[in-house]
Formats: C-alpha cells, structure tokens, sequence
C-alpha cells in the first residue's frame, strides 16, 4: 500500500475495472501510473503484439544498427512489470467496444468488462496505393514495430542499395542508420523539402545538406508511381518522372494511420484520430485515450492535432490514467522531440511558425546551433542541433514566458541562464 492510496478514493470512487487497448508506450505508462496513484483494482491491458510495453524511437536508431536488441525497447525490466499485477492479454486483439454494455470484444469473442477504458492504440504506417495494402510482401518494408525493425536490420546486413520514400523523421532515420551500415541510399520526398509538415525552411535546408554530406542522393518533389519485384528478391522504382531506380529494398516512411477505427466503429468523436479533452476524455467520459491516437487542442500550436512523440506518449499516458481514477490532470504539453542522425541530435521544443522572428545561436555549418522563434521578446519555440544543455534553458524560456533582451539573444558568449 502506498501513501497515496487514501488520496485516490477521496479524489473520487475508482472504477471497478480498468481496461487499457494498447499496450506500447502510452498503455504501460497508463498501466503503471495507474498502481503508482494506488489503484488496486483490476488492471486489463490489451496488446496485439507480442512484447511487453516498450518504447519505438530505438527502432529506428540502435536496434536497426543492429546495436541493441530488442529487450532494449521494453519500458521497464520484466520483473517490475510482473509486479504490477496487470493482466496483460498478449497477442489480442480488441475488436469491438460495446459502450452500453461497458465491455471490449476481443477477436476470440472474450468479453472484458470495463468502468474505465483507456484507449493508447497508436497507428501504423501509412501505405501509398502503389503498395500492397498488407505489410510484410519484401522487398518492400515499413517501420513501425520491433518485428519491422528486425526484419530491415536483418536486410541491412546485406542490402546494397536503398529507397527510402518518404523524406520525413523516420525516413531520415533510416537513411542514416541504412549508411552507417554502409548501403547506398536514395531518399524520394513528395513535397519540395525535407520534413516539411514539421521544420521551418532553414532547417530542412540543414537536414538535407547532411545528408547529402553523407552521400545520400535526396530526391525532393518527387514520387514514386511503381515498382516491379524482381526474380532475385530485389526491386525496380519507378519514379512519376518515368526514371527508375534499382534497389535491394524499399522502406515506406509515409507517415502514421492513427489506430482510432475501434473509437470511430463506437461512435466517439474522431476527426483524424480520437478526440480527447485536457482531461483526456473522448466524447464518452468513461473512455480516455493517449498517445499517438489521440487529438487535443494544443495551446502551443493554437490548433487540434496529434503529437507524435515519445514525450506525449509517456505524459499523456500517466495524464490519462490520473484522469482515469478522477484525480487532477490538466493535460498541456509543450511538444518536445527528438531526432538522432550521424551522430547529430536534433530536438525541437514548441511548435515554429511562419510569423516567428528567428534568432541563431551558433552555426549551422558547424553542426551545433540554436534558433529561437520568437513573438516580440517572448520565445516560442526552439529547434537545437547537438545543444542539449542551452534547449534545457530555451525550454524555460517558452514554458514560463520569459521576457528577454533579444538584442543580446544571439551573443553566444552570453549564455541563456543570463539573458
Ligand atoms: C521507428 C520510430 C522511431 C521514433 N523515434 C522517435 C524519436 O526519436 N523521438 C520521438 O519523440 N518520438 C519518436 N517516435 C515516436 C514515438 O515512438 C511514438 O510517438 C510512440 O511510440 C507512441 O506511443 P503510443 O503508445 O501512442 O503508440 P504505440 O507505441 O504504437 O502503441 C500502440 C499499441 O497498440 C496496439 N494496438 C493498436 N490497436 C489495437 C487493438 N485493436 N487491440 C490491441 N492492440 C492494439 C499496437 O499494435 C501497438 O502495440 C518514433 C516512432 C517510431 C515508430
């Protein structure tokens, strides 16, 4: 018993039964907040793979390098998820939610009842429609899952030539780790730059210099129209501009499909995933849900979305299972993420705008700088390459709305701590 256990049931009376769909990131933090706060009861955790709970940005990074196994990923070590007592159905799928009966069908036709629900299902990769609909038909390959990583990083071990279609965060990953391990590697980027739904110009401008630095030839506004399998396993690209390109494999890094058909067959509110309010609730106050599926109105973007990130997963996970047990939660989050190219770590705080005014810190060319976005002397956002310890400043600034002296913003012998 902990000392918040009596803080909980005064807070409100818990449900009988907590059921989580989902049980990546968002789910098992979900499930382990949830006997932090001193729940007791019973704990449901619904996950269609395999694994236990575990975390994906490796996926992409050391594990597909083939530097860290898979157990790397997991969330906490097997004992300590034992301990939690939860009831983990590995392997299961939920079909259905009944919301009058208050249960969730699992494919097998299991019935589990719920007080709470708690929906963590994140997405999958998106498939263009030159691609089979179903993963798995080599040579072409996603990366989503711990099995999708496996199976490119065993690919890797011998691939020679690579395309990547799809010039955004997991793409780029992959381009970099796919040239560590030494294979050629074409990237082919629908829009004229590189992650453009998420960096301003001048950063995309950077990403793709570093790549090509590294000899990655970046194909931007150009698509794929087709490809052939061909007898040795390998693969024909061609491109809309009728080129082609030959390759060992082709990885599909298109974007997520939010999981959020389960809510949508149930009749909650959905407008590209789920709705959810800063309690994390849907439209059905006893079903929650986090993580990538989710959609909030994010006071930092001034707009609804869905953040995709390892942060959002972990904090509105542990957000929504407070939420769950009637405890306070005021879920805002300043977005943070992260990226890990040749050795250049990237991490953006905030969300950059057109209208922000930058200021730069360090250079570019030298691999390690900080641009601010502001709005007057307030600093909004904050994007920092290799700058660990001045983003942490930044992020202080964004968060308390600190009133600085921009003139003396881009002097980096004056540190941030003092402006
Ligand atoms: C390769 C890769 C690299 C990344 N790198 C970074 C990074 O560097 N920095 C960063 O900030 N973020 C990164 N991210 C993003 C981050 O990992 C995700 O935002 C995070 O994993 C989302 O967690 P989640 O729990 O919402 O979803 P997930 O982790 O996807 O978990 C959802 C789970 O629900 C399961 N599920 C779905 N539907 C059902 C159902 N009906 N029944 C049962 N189970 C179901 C899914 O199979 C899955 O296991 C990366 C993501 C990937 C894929």
């Amino acid at each position: 018993m902990t000392m918040e256990q009596p803080q909980v049931a005064a807070a409100a009376c818990p449900p009988h039964s907590i059921v989580i769909v989902g049980a990546g990131q968002a789910g098992g933090w979900a499930a382990q907040t949830l006997r932090k706060e001193g729940y007791a009861g019973p704990i449901v955790l619904i996950g269609d793979e395999m694994y236990p709970p575990h975390e994906r940005p490796p996926l992409s990074k050391t594990v597909l390098a083939g530097l860290a196994p898979a157990d790397s990923t997991w969330l906490m070590p097997a004992a300590a998820f034992d301990a939690l007592g939860v009831d983990w159905r590995r392997g299961a799928r939920a079909r259905r939610i009944d919301r009058a009966a208050r249960q969730v069908l699992l494919e097998d036709g299991t019935a589990l009842p719920y007080g709470r629900l708690i929906l963590c299902t994140g997405g999958r990769a998106r498939r263009p429609d030159w691609a089979p609909p179903e993963p798995g038909s080599q040579p072409l390959y996603t990366l989503r899952t711990i099995d999708d990583a496996l199976a490119l990083a065993a690919v890797l071990e011998h691939a020679r030539r690579l395309v990547v279609v799809g010039g955004g965060w997991i793409g780029l990953e992959v381009a970099s780790t796919a040239r560590q391990r030494g294979a050629e590697v074409v990237v082919v980027e629908a829009q004229s730059r590189l992650c453009e739904r998420t960096v301003p110009p001048e950063i995309s401008e950077h990403l793709l210099a570093l790549h090509q630095a590294q000899g990655v030839q970046v194909l931007l506004a150009s698509g794929v129209a087709a490809w052939e399998p061909a007898p040795d396993g390998s693969a024909l690209v061609q491109l809309a501009d009728g080129s082609t390109l030959a390759c060992d494999a082709i990885v599909l890094g298109i974007g997520l499909v939010p999981n959020d058909d389960l809510a949508r067959e149930a009749g909650l509110a959905c407008d590209g995933g789920v709705l959810v309010d800063g309690q994390c609730r849907t439209s059905d106050p006893d079903i929650l849900a986090a993580g990538d599926v989710a959609v909030s109105l994010n006071p930092w973007a001034g707009r609804r979305m869905r953040l995709e990130s390892w942060q959002n997963a972990q904090e509105q996970g542990i957000a929504a299972a407070r939420a769950a047990l009637g405890l306070a939660v005021d879920y805002q989050p300043l977005p943070w993420f992260w990226s890990d190219q040749y050795g250049m770590n990237l991490q953006i705080y905030g969300m950059p705008r057109q209208e922000h005014r930058a200021v730069q810190r360090g250079e570019m060319a030298e691999g390690r700088f900080l641009r601010l976005y502001l709005e007057g002397d307030v600093v909004q956002a904050a994007i920092g390459a290799n700058a660990g310890r001045e983003l942490r400043f930044a992020r202080r600034l964004i968060e308390q709305r600190i009133h600085i002296d921009t003139a003396r913003l881009a002097d980096t012998d004056i540190p941030l701590s003092q402006l």
